[in-house]
């Protein structure tokens, strides 16, 4: 049964429950570690069994995160009363954690991602919430559980990674009332400023040169595409963890509305899309049956890297001429 519910409805089921497995989306990026962490902390501070259930390992970069209860392992509880997967509302999102979602005797999604089906028993999205880790905010708000230092850096970092520090149009009044409060419970700004911008190692560093030495522009300047192989990775001592910013640079090009990144990905092309006014990169996702938001969207494609890189292509170009 799908039902959209309310943060209300879904604290009363969280507040009902002695256990709870939490799932954020794979290739997890700060507001989806933060969201799932956060809501681990304060779940299990009010005395509930709980655990993050993970596919991969935590990404280096975000590994300053106070992250805790984060696991590969699918049997951590039994039998979990709830699963709640959070910055997430695809199935497709959880690939090889669905049956686990699926056990729990009542099943929830916590959403700002645009999908209009729902997924679980219930479901609450608001695609115009900048991030997961505000709705997360909102619902420990509801369930009337405190909120100490480490949970309001996890819902901090969440919100700034996902506003690009509250510069993308998602971001409300709403969004920094939050913030403040989150600062009021201890978050120190430049800690995390520090840590999520100012720390980019020099194989990063390399691989950013080489990315945008080989970038197209095209559209009239509009368009603005680049992918990296693994080989070129590589002779960059770099990892494809390195190259998250890149798309960020691909987008901040004068003149340019959208933006495509594409790296490899387990044999296949991760392709990330963002646009910076006007543009809808959600329905160029779409397209290759990936989604996302208007404004940053992603997908995977198989096949050549290059061939990938000019099928986006000619994608963004329709998109922009339309
Ligand atoms: P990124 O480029 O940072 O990986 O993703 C940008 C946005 O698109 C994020 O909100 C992310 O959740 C979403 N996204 C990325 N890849 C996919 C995908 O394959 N499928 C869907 N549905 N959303 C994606
Ligand atoms: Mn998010």
């Amino acid at each position: 049964m799908k039902n959209n519910t309310s943060l209300r409805e879904i604290g009363e089921i969280l507040a009902n429950a002695d256990s709870v497995l939490i799932f954020p989306h794979i290739s997890p990026d700060g507001d989806a570690l933060g969201s799932a962490a956060g809501l681990y902390r304060v779940l299990t501070a009010a005395g509930k069994k709980c655990a993050v259930v993970l596919e991969e390992e935590v990404p280096e970069y975000l590994s300053f995160m106070p992250v805790e209860g984060c696991t590969r392992d699918q049997s951590v509880i039994d039998n979990p009363d709830v699963t709640v997967c959070v910055d997430c509302s695809e199935p497709n999102r959880i690939p090889g954690r669905i049956q686990l979602f699926e056990k729990g005797k009542i099943s929830v999604c916590i959403d700002h991602h645009i999908n209009p089906e729902g997924y679980g028993d219930y479901y609450y999205i608001d695609e115009n919430t900048a991030a997961a880790s505000e709705l997360i905010y909102e619902l420990i708000g509801e369930m009337g559980l405190p909120i100490d230092k480490d949970t309001a850096t996890l819902l901090y970092t969440g919100i700034v990674t996902d506003t690009g520090s509250f510069q993308y149009s998602n971001t409300t009044a709403s969004t920094h009332r939050i913030a403040a409060e989150l600062m009021e419970a201890g978050v120190s700004v430049n800690n995390v400023s520090v840590a999520v911008y100012q720390n980019v190692s020099r194989e990063q560093t390399i691989a950013e040169a080489l990315i945008l030495e080989k970038m197209e522009i095209f559209a009239d300047g509009k368009g603005a595409i680049s992918y990296v192989t693994a080989e070129e990775l590589a002779s960059a001592g770099a990892t494809t963890d390195d190259t998250e910013k890149v798309i960020d640079r691909l987008r901040d090009i004068k003149g340019v509305e959208i933006a495509a990144f594409l790296k490899p990905k387990g044999g296949d092309v991760k392709v990330s899309l963002r646009a910076k006014t006007y543009g809808d990169v959600q329905k160029i996702a779409r397209e290759f049956g990936g989604g996302g938001h208007k404004k940053a969207a992603g997908c995977t494609i198989s096949g050549d890297i290059a061939e990938a890189a000019n099928e986006v292509k000619k994608l963004i170009k329709e998109s922009l001429e339309n």
